[in-house]
């Protein structure tokens, strides 16, 4: 892996720039590919990787020196080839994807060293009950800091320093951070279930494909219940057993909780943790941990796909088909693929896992270029629940309502027997429109083309998009008219209000990303309020899509979707698949354990395919259908399609320019550029947006394609563009 020392090396620095650059090995410094170092860059001094040897032609003298090297393990070649092939896939400047990788440059400083405390055997002279607690969780581990000894035994400061005074504590001192427990293997193989004939089937077979140490894709398509996770976890066994380390990537901090809980009751440990809501210390920990290859399981959002990782012996996506894996700003990449992309860079096994397949992985299994591992039954026999459909034209909510009258029998019948109900509707906020009854005003974002949403516990008008927000209005703001202006349309907030109307003893919980926020607070909040949900800690949750993803309600029997037909009019490519697995998953929260499930989804278009499918549980003819639809428009994963969207703070400006752009097209058989039109959200943040649809063949050289055209065009004034290859949103 790493190269004779060099003279002359190209760094790659983690910033929006074309390319590496060349710099000098000082000559009592000796560098190889993927070393951290610190640079000068213009005035600037920053932190890069070699990315091997120079390649410039500038003679050596016109070089600047390398500043410093830092004392980490290097980025591995696979490390750098993945971000390589993600800048050129993903047709990100290859600075801006290794910033994926150094977003934590504390973690190159050598850490400083953790004093630790054991107990030397010494008695000290005198003994307390607060002072024998201290040196029991002293000798029942191997190493604690004096706060963390204070902390576990439940006593002050004070006590840990006189049992080190006394010499019955001994410093003990550890380098660098504090490392992550190894696997307790025999814990995890005592501890895991008997397996149903399927479940080992799809276990055994993972785990041989796992001892292969060989790149494969493999799909773990079971429905909601029928025990991935169970099945899972004995692939992580095998891996961890040829001692290799594993990657668990989940779309969201808020099911990291469950996972975790799960890890630990079989593995006996907490594997190390990585998304957003992490201290800056932890952060750093784990991140130095990873590059030191001292993490063994890390359980993580998208991101933790760019940690510096060695010997990954199994990448796991849980719920591969949520479109929380594309991230939308920035680099804009999908989670899911390019974790394939780095299983076959890492030769190891990828295990996609999902009750609801993604069209791309459906059709990949079908073709087998992926394995299909199926899991057919809930576990222990629970039966999936019963999907019905409400037409809401034959039975309407009453005037001015929107839950129908057998939903709100449902949800009765099931606090009679004490069990949890959920009213399901992906909108936040009490309503989605406010508008004047004097005069006609509606109240939409100054910044976006878009409605300010009503949010009524805090009282505020708000722009979902930009997050403008004002306080809701006494008078209208346009006529002046006091008391006129009128709700239009259900948000959850609006749901609570209506079912507690019929129910007003019962415990009702709402649940949504505003209640809990995405802050770090907000990510801990939210999973301990969903841990004391699935507790049994409401009679009736009212949630948006952060209800329906992964989690377990054990007492949760009955669903309502207050409005099924949401996700359908929005004419994108994956309306009705994201509909199917979002409505799925939600209906798929209920009866899990013991009591039968049942959802009921209100609808106007009970003839959708969508909605025909669901009761009849029939997912594969849906799925069938969808790629049939898909190939005859030649539309992903039949065709390539990208998309460039064009910016600017005046339209005639964003209009020009795209005209200009439009002029440029190269021609090429196998694609076509639709547009430019205007963006479905033509104005955002204040910018106006133009789009460009790329439509090519299954083979269609997008990426050369694109950067050929984007070659002829230089942007200026406040033109921004930005290119999303396979887009997932086209807003
Ligand atoms: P999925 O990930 O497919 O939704 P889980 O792995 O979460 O399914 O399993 C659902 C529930 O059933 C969990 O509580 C799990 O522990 C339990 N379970 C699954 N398989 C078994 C088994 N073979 N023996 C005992 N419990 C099981
Ligand atoms: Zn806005």
């Amino acid at each position: 892996m790493s190269v004779a020392p060099m003279s002359i090396i190209r760094v790659l620095v983690p910033l929006a720039l074309p390319k590496a650059y060349d710099y000098r090995v000082p000559p009592d410094m000796s560098l190889a590919a993927g070393d951290f170092v610190r640079v000068p860059l213009g005035t600037r001094r920053v932190t890069g990787v070699v990315w091997g040897a120079a390649v410039g032609n500038l003679a050596p003298t016109k070089l600047k020196d390398v500043i410093e090297k830092y004392e980490v393990p290097p980025l591995s070649e696979e490390m750098r080839d993945f971000i390589d092939w993600v800048a050129n896939y993903v047709m990100a400047p290859p600075g801006l994807v290794l910033r994926q990788t150094m977003r934590v440059p504390a973690a190159l400083e050598a850490a400083k060293p953790l004093m630790t405390y054991r107990a030397t055997g010494d008695e000290p002279a005198r003994i307390t009950p607060a002072r024998t607690r201290v040196l029991q969780a002293a000798r029942a581990s191997s190493g604690l800091t004096a706060a963390d000894l204070a902390r576990h035994a439940e006593v002050s400061a004070g006590v840990v320093r006189g049992l080190i005074k006394a010499g019955a504590l001994g410093l003990h001192e550890l380098p660098g951070h504090k490392p992550f427990p190894p696997p307790d293997m025999e814990t995890a193989k005592a501890t895991g279930p008997q397996l149903s004939t399927e479940q080992a089937d799809a276990a055994t077979a993972l785990g041989q494909a796992v001892r292969a140490t060989q790149f494969g894709v493999h799909v773990l398509d079971g429905v909601t219940g029928s025990g991935k996770t169970e099945v899972y976890f004995e692939a992580i066994i095998a891996g961890l057993e040829s001692g290799k380390n594993i990657l668990i990537l989940l779309p969201e901090i808020s099911l990291t909780a469950q996972i975790l809980h799960r890890f630990e009751a079989r593995f006996g440990y907490a594997p190390a943790l990585w998304h957003s809501g992490l201290g800056a210390s932890e952060r750093r920990r784990t991140w130095r941990e990873v590059a030191e290859n001292r993490v063994r399981v890390l359980v993580g959002a998208r991101s933790a796909l760019f940690l510096p990782w060695h010997d990954l012996g199994l990448i796991v996506v849980d719920e591969e088909h949520d479109g929380g894996y594309k991230q939308e700003d920035g680099v804009v990449y999908n989670a899911r693929d390019m974790a394939v992309v780095r299983a076959r860079l890492a030769a190891c096994p990828i295990i996609l896992a999902s009750a609801t397949p993604s069209l791309e992985t459906f059709v990949n299994m079908r073709e087998q270029r992926y394995m299909e591992h199926r899991l057919t039954a809930r576990h222990g026999g629970a039966e999936l629940p019963d999907i019905q459909l409400v037409d809401m034209r034959l039975s309407p909510p009453p005037r001015g309502k929107w839950l129908v009258p057998e939903i709100i029998e449902a949800v009765g019948v099931a606090i009679g027997r004490g069990e949890q109900s959920m009213l399901f509707l992906n909108r936040r906020g009490y309503a989605p429109l406010t508008l004047c009854r004097a005069c006609g005003h509606r109240y939409a974002c100054s910044n976006c083309d878009t409605w300010m949403v009503e949010h009524r516990f805090d009282k505020r008008l708000q722009c979902h998009h930009c997050g403008q927000n004002v306080p809701v209005p006494n008078v209208c703001t346009s006529c002046g008219e006091a008391d006129q202006l009128v709700a239009c349309g259900p948000g959850v907030e609006r749901i609570t209000e209506e079912i507690a109307d019929y129910y007003p003893d019962a415990r009702i919980a709402v649940l949504s990303s505003d209640h809990v926020g995405d802050h770090v607070g907000g990510a801990v909040g939210m999973r301990e309020l969903i841990a004391r949900l699935a507790d049994g800690g409401a009679d009736i949750i009212v949630g948006t899509q952060i209800v329906a993803k992964g989690h377990h309600f054990p007492k949760l029997s009955t669903v309502g979707v207050v409005d099924a037909d949401l996700g359908l009019g929005n004419g994108d490519l994956r309306a009705a698949e994201r509909t199917f697995q979002m409505l799925s998953q939600v209906a798929g929260r209920s009866g899990r354990e013991g009591t039968m499930g049942m959802a009921m989804l209100q609808t106007h278009m009970p003839e959708h395919p969508v909605l025909q499918a669901l009761p009849a549980g029939d997912r594969d003819a849906f799925m069938e259908r969808e790629a049939v639809v898909r190939q005859q428009a030649g539309m992903p994963p039949y065709g390539r399609l990208a998309a460039i969207v064009v910016s600017a703070m005046g339209r005639d400006e964003a209009h020009d320019f795209v005209q200009m752009m439009a002029r440029q097209i190269p021609a090429h058989d196998d694609i076509r550029v639709l547009g430019p039109a205007p963006a479905p959200m033509a104005r955002l943040r204040n910018r106006y947006r133009f789009r460009f649809l790329i439509k090519g063949g299954k083979t269609a050289p997008m990426q050369a394609f694109i950067r050929h055209w984007l070659d002829k065009v230089k942007l200026h004034g406040s033109l921004r563009l930005s290119v999303d290859i396979d887009p997932y949103s086209f807003m």
